[in-house]
């Protein structure tokens, strides 16, 4: 199963580990076996999309934040002053802007924390903390590439990261979001050995949905992902897609409008480091002003568990099924 998932790792994955050329096997010479095997170690099941969210709102808006900060350099082993320095000022100054937004407006948002990034900025949990509306998650160790590990190496960094975050917050988290949104052959299982409620870091829908484990029902919910949704690829100025602030705002606000219009949800992905530069976060001032003059009370604001917790009850998941 490893040897087969290797073969078919995306180019900006091959590009950050060798792979020896003599093993790719391109999948015009699998066989259905072969591609039935991979397309559903895992995969999207039954849509967990509720008929209305509390309070009969429309649709659900769930903002998240990486608090990735200086585990993006560290990861690879070579960090630079420049780039740790860069990264630091998203426990230095970004986190603050977005708390001060988030106090603003009053609504919550969930935080996906790898360990050494908290270890190494401890104050961020307080100042999370404080308004009581937040939620911590767990994003790894030190957003390591957890689809280039072994079993037992990544699900000892899941394990440390669950018990540190849980030491330094004070709440055991009950989502994961898998650093830069991959999974290794794994990983899965890890999630539901650990007891994990939710996952968000899987593209299928925009809707939540069940995991499907090699075909079966995992009662893991996953609050789906897109990188056309998240800070980071749009706003890297040293990027091929980088785009201005304001042109970014646009394309978040099509995707909330016709979220609303379809009654589904609305997930964004952001960084302290990213958005919360002056010129970004006015996009994202704009963007949460459209959401409430547009949406109203047609939206339910929450965070990640709390949308999980409320479509898995709504759906009965993990409960036996009636005949
Ligand atoms: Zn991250």
């Amino acid at each position: 199963m490893r040897s087969i998932l290797l073969l078919i790792l995306p180019a900006s994955i091959l590009a950050q580990q060798p792979v020896q050329q003599s093993r790719v096997k391109p999948g015009w010479q699998w066989t259905m076996d072969s591609v039935n095997t991979v397309v559903n170690a895992v995969r999207a099941g039954r849509s967990l999309q509720p008929s209305s969210w509390p309070g009969g709102a429309r649709v659900a808006v769930l903002l998240s934040f990486d608090a990735d900060n200086e585990t993006i350099s560290l990861r690879y082993g070579e960090p630079t002053v420049g780039h740790l320095s860069q990264m630091q000022y998203g426990a230095r100054v970004g986190l603050d802007r977005v708390l001060r937004l988030l106090d603003r407006h009053a609504i919550p948002a969930t935080f996906f924390i790898p360990s050494v990034s908290l270890a190494i900025t401890p104050s961020m949990a307080d100042r999370i903390r404080k308004s009581g509306r937040h939620e911590f998650a767990v994003h790894g160790w030190i957003h390591e590439m957890n689809m280039t590990l072994p079993d037992s190496v990544e699900r000892a960094l899941v394990v440390r990261a669950v018990d540190e975050l849980t030491r330094m917050t004070g709440t055991r988290p009950t989502g994961y979001r898998a650093p830069s949104w991959n999974f290794s052959p794994n990983t899965l299982s890890i999630l539901r050995d650990l007891g994990f409620r939710y996952e968000s870091s899987l593209m299928a829908d925009d809707s939540p949905y069940e995991i499907l484990q090699d075909g079966k029902p995992t009662g893991i919910v996953e609050l789906p992902v897109e990188w056309i949704l998240d800070d980071a690829p749009l706003f890297n100025p040293q990027g091929q897609s980088y785009m201005n602030p304001r042109d970014v705002a646009r394309v978040w606000i099509d995707e909330f409008d016709k979220a609303l219009e379809e009654g589904t949800m609305f997930v964004l992905t952001m960084h302290p480091h990213v958005i919360g530069h002056r010129s970004r976060m006015v996009a994202l001032e704009q963007l949460i002003d459209h959401i409430k003059a547009k949406g109203g009370n047609r939206v339910w604001w929450a965070t990640h568990a709390a949308a999980s917790e409320y479509v898995r009850a709504q759906s009965k998941l993990g409960e036996p099924r009636s005949r």
